[in-house]
């Protein structure tokens, strides 16, 4: 049962929506290191599952134009991207200094394609928010996305560039008001850190608290300033299951809707939440983590589904693969096709995994008292703030190429009928690519396997990434707050301990 949910004008949540699907067949490819757990080959291995189960044929499917220095700027320092850009793993060991000050080396290591792979993840997010903002989809989803950690001037827990703030930031020039949702088990704190300070953008994270990464999000901490009361807190323990964990997200979510009011959604869908995950320790199923998706969903308000933590790499996939089926309002069939990854899925070849009978150490008295805690914040909030807008910045013009085109590197330029005719096919120039081939790793559970999944041959054009030769227009400078580092004084519920912990933080 559903309550706070609006009902759609047809009734029931089955409704179609209009979905705009955001992928790069090249994302599978960026190799983060041995043994590293953040595994991009996982949103490669979700797409295999959507073209199988038939999803991609119900959305529109987009290949992300990827986000230039500009757009990235809009949040981040200069000489952050610029060190991004120009870091390589053979220049390394002459940027010591840079490394350690921008947060990059361990658990955000310098590889292969690096700065790319932030501009393709960051392009499909950005992306998003652009069709969003025109109306010219319901829904619009970028996998790659959802990299919650990542700070204006530093890589946090597998992060480098904050695709997420990018975005919130591009729909704030359409919208008043902006809600952001994180069921990623991490709390969500570039994100809210962003915007701690702004009554325009909501921050909810739910994640596990307590001696574990990042050892911020208190329930203590609210916002600040106009920000007051615009972050929520969400602490929980380990083993919560669906049951416990729905007790929570529909009241406060269905209590923040109907105050807050906004005129966007953004949730970020880690799927390190999941039972099992390599690095969580929660008991969420799959249909228990897409429930979220259904829940933000029924309230039929323009949404941005993306991706995020998640490294037992075949849940990951299963789940945003339902999820994409939630969003179409189409439910996948258990069973899975037989496709290029199959191996992956055994022994039972099904979509939904059974969660554990690990220990809830949610207690409902808990439970009941971090709800009454929350609501009570939430009754701060009386009425929707209204927003004097200024003068309105123009749309950032991010130009697409359709998937489902003949050509689909086809780039163009919103701002001139010249054709961008920088094509590469990638089968004939792997030599020289600077995206290395992800050498695909069991993980630790399936070590004993020796059956190998090879790399599918799945090799398409991609236009060169020459950032001088894009034209799209200038973007000018947000309206609202320049989002800010929080103040120190409110991080004063922080663990002592930050020490750098590697693979312990997503
Ligand atoms: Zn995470």
């Amino acid at each position: 049962m559903e309550t706070g949910g609006n009902s759609l004008p047809s009734g029931p949540d089955g409704v179609k929506r209009k979905i705009s699907y955001f992928y790069d067949p090249e994302v599978g490819n960026y190799y983060y290191g041995q043994g590293h757990p953040m595994k991009p080959h996982r949103i490669r291995m979700t797409h295999a599952l959507l073209a199988h189960y038939g999803l991609l044929q119900h959305m529109q499917v987009l290949k992300p134009f990827p986000a230039r220095d500009r757009d990235l700027c809009r949040f981040h320092a200069d000489d952050y991207v610029t060190f991004l850009r120009s870091i390589t793993p053979e220049t390394q060991q002459d940027q010591l200094r840079q490394l350690k000050r921008f947060n990059v080396g361990e658990d955000c290591p310098v590889f292969d394609g690096l700065y790319s792979f932030c501009q393709t993840y960051a392009g499909g997010s950005v992306g998003g928010a652009v069709k969003l903002n025109h109306g010219l989809c319901d829904i619009a989803i970028n996998w790659a996305g959802g990299l919650h950690h990542a700070k204006k001037c530093e890589a946090s827990g597998f992060c480098y560039v904050n695709d997420i703030v990018l975005a919130i930031l591009e729909l704030l020039k359409q919208h008043e008001r902006v809600l952001y949702v994180d069921i990623d088990i991490h709390h969500g704190d570039g994100v809210e850190e962003a915007f701690y300070t702004t009554d325009r953008v909501m921050t909810v994270s739910f994640h596990k608290f307590g001696d574990y990464f990042p050892g911020t999000g208190d329930i203590r901490d609210i916002g600040f300033n106009k920000g007051k009361y615009y972050s929520l807190n969400v602490p929980l323990d380990d083993g919560i299951d669906d049951e416990s964990y729905q007790s929570l997200f529909k009241p406060i979510m269905g209590k923040v809707m109907e105050i807050f009011k906004p005129g966007a959604v953004v949730l970020q869908c880690g799927a390190d939440s999941l039972s099992g995950d390599r690095l969580g320790c929660f008991n969420l199923s799959i249909k228990g983590h897409a429930e979220c998706v259904k829940y933000m969903r029924s309230f039929n308000v323009p949404l941005l589904l993306l991706g995020g933590g998640g490294y037992t790499i075949r849940n990951v996939a299963r789940c945003w693969c339902y999820e994409t089926g939630v969003a179409l309002g189409i439910e996948v069939e258990d069973k899975m096709p037989s496709h290029e990854y199959y191996e992956y899925f055994g022994p039972d070849y099904t979509l939904h995994v059974a969660p554990s009978n690990m220990e809830n150490k949610n207690s409902r008295l808990l439970l009941d008292d971090i709800r009454v805690k929350l609501l009570e914040n939430l009754s701060h909030l009386r009425h929707a703030p209204s927003v004097q807008f200024q003068e309105r910045p123009p749309e950032t013009e991010l130009p697409e190429a359709d998937e489902d085109q003949e050509d689909a590197d086809e780039r163009w330029d919103p701002d001139s009928d010249m054709e961008v005719d920088d094509r590469k096919p990638l089968s004939t120039n792997l030599q020289n690519s600077n995206v290395k081939r992800e050498m695909i790793e069991p993980e630790p559970k399936e070590l004993e396997d020796k059956k190998r999944v090879a790399v599918p041959a799945e090799v398409t054009d991609r236009a060169s990434e020459d950032v001088s030769c894009s034209k799209a227009s200038d973007v000018v400078p947000m309206s609202i707050d320049e989002p800010i580092g929080k103040v120190e004084q409110e991080n004063a519920n922080k663990p002592s301990d930050q020490s750098v912990q590697m693979y312990t933080k997503p």
